[in-house]
């Protein structure tokens, strides 16, 4: 029987550790393979785009996944984690991770210990998130890598061949493109980016956000965009989207840039609850 050599996981969150200028997002592959297969030797890989791809521009997300990269549409750490511990559930074997990211929340994740037995990690830069004591990283990961610096790296030896089909079988039961916010899987890139631009998937939007627990929702009114996080607050308002909403409503709105706090989310809701009504009835 041919033997099944442990696949690595590479999650690699594109808001904090995005590709940078002038660097070709169809090689971003090529590159995290690199740097695997010199620090371990080569081996099969399987990665992960995570984060807010709304804003990531359609032709960098195509470039990526045309290279074999999966897409994920997922905000917040609840559901990375959760999608990262059903991977480990379908893929048993598997023993190690690369967390690519500057979110400080995925640098808590010390549940990870228990289900792989190494832990490699990226950062934006040199700094690291100064809430931690050094130790705490060193307790958790193998080896680090400035994002940038992993970007560059190159691996001159023999790739992984695959000689049993073994990735054709990991990769053929994962959507390429996926919609995490509302199980949504995009048949194509067009496809993918017109759901991200859908009124279906705005509104489970703001059904994530939706304040059970009596709090105000922060929004950006000129956009009609709800923040799920701090992260996802800075994501919009740097966004083409929220400049190009700015300047179109002009000067007498630019002073309110920065963050726009507006609880509107009631008026929202009880305009497309009637709507909702007559379409489809959404469990509570
Ligand atoms: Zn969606
Ligand atoms: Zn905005």
């Amino acid at each position: 029987m041919a033997e099944v050599v442990p696949v690595t996981g590479v999650w690699w969150d594109i808001n904090t550790c995005p590709v940078p200028d002038g660097y070709d997002p169809g090689c971003v592959r090529q590159s995290i393979e690199s740097a695997l297969a010199n620090f371990m030797g080569p081996s099969p890989v399987i990665i992960f785009c995570y984060g807010n791809l709304e804003y990531v521009p359609p032709l960098v997300l195509k470039a990526i996944s045309d290279s074999g990269i999966l897409l994920r549409h997922a905000l917040g750490w609840s559901s990375l984690s959760l999608e990262l511990f059903d991977w480990k559930d379908t893929n048993p074997s598997a023993t190690t991770v690369l967390f690519i990211s500057g979110d400080d929340q995925w640098w808590y994740m010390t549940s990870i210990k228990t289900h792989f037995s190494r832990t490699l990690r990226a950062f934006p830069d040199l700094e690291q998130p100064v809430a931690y004591p050094a130790d705490f990283f060193a307790s958790l990961s193998a080896k680090k890598w400035v994002w940038k610096d992993l970007l560059e790296e190159k691996y001159s030896g023999p790739c992984y061949s695959d000689t049993t089909g073994q990735m054709d079988c990991v990769l053929n039961c994962q959507f390429e493109w996926w919609c995490s916010m509302c199980m949504f899987p995009g048949e194509n890139c067009s496809d993918f980016i017109d759901h991200l631009k859908s009124v279906n998937h705005r509104q489970e939007l703001f059904g994530l956000v939706w304040p059970w627990d009596g709090n105000p929702v922060d929004i950006c009114e000129l956009c009609d965009y709800p923040y799920v996080d701090d992260k996802n607050m800075r994501i919009h308002l740097e966004s083409e989207e929220h400049a190009h909403n700015v300047k179109a409503a002009g000067p007498s709105a630019s002073h309110e840039t920065e963050a726009i706090f507006v609880d509107n989310s009631k008026e929202y809701h009880e305009e497309n609850s009637k709507e909702d009504h007559e379409e489809e009835d959404h469990p509570t």
